[in-house]
């Protein structure tokens, strides 16, 4: 066993973030990973990913009767995107939270979405927005090899 792998990974809440292909194409992956990473959650996950189309639609199979369904998987798969999944306490509201609500206009200074965009059909980046499909979006990105279990040796600088 690894050292740093984690003994007893407690099933801690998870969200399933990505950087999308507007926001990789822009070059702010890094602007983004940076803004998880100092708030205090834990990545667990990370890749590049060229998107099938089929897994667009997978993803946004909720949103499929919308008139902008379409044009949003387009979008989806027009580049690559990075994916991220990211674990703590949380950090699905709180993740929304620093992203910003959907439509950049609307969204305030100082989110990801406020600080680097102007219309919703490039919205820079996806989170998910319940605990439920946190762990459901992660299962459909990432394949479970790709989860890295490990003890982030900050933790008791960032929870008491
Ligand atoms: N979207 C769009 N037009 C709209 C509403 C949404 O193109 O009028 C896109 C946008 O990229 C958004 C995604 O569809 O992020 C999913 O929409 P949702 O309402 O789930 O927003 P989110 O949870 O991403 O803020």
């Amino acid at each position: 066993v690894v050292p740093s792998l984690r003994v007893n990974a407690a099933a801690t809440e998870r969200s399933y973030v990505m950087v999308k292909p507007d926001g990789v194409q822009r070059g702010l992956v890094g602007e983004i990973i940076t803004r998880f990473e100092r708030k205090g959650f834990q990545l667990v996950g990370l890749k590049m990913f060229q998107t099938p189309k089929s897994l667009a639609e997978e993803h946004y199979g909720e949103l499929k009767e919308k008139p902008f369904y379409g044009k949003l998987v387009d979008y989806i798969v027009s580049g690559p995107v990075v994916c991220i999944a990211l674990e703590g306490p949380g950090v699905v509201a709180s993740a929304r939270k620093l992203i910003g609500v959907t439509n950049p206009l609307n969204a305030e200074p100082g989110t990801i979405r406020g600080d680097f965009g102007i219309e919703v059909g490039r919205n820079v980046v996806h989170g998910s927005d319940s605990p439920e499909n946190g762990l459901r979006e992660i299962g459909l990105w990432f394949d479970q090899d790709e989860i890295v279990e490990w003890e982030q040796h900050m933790t008791p600088w960032l929870k008491e």
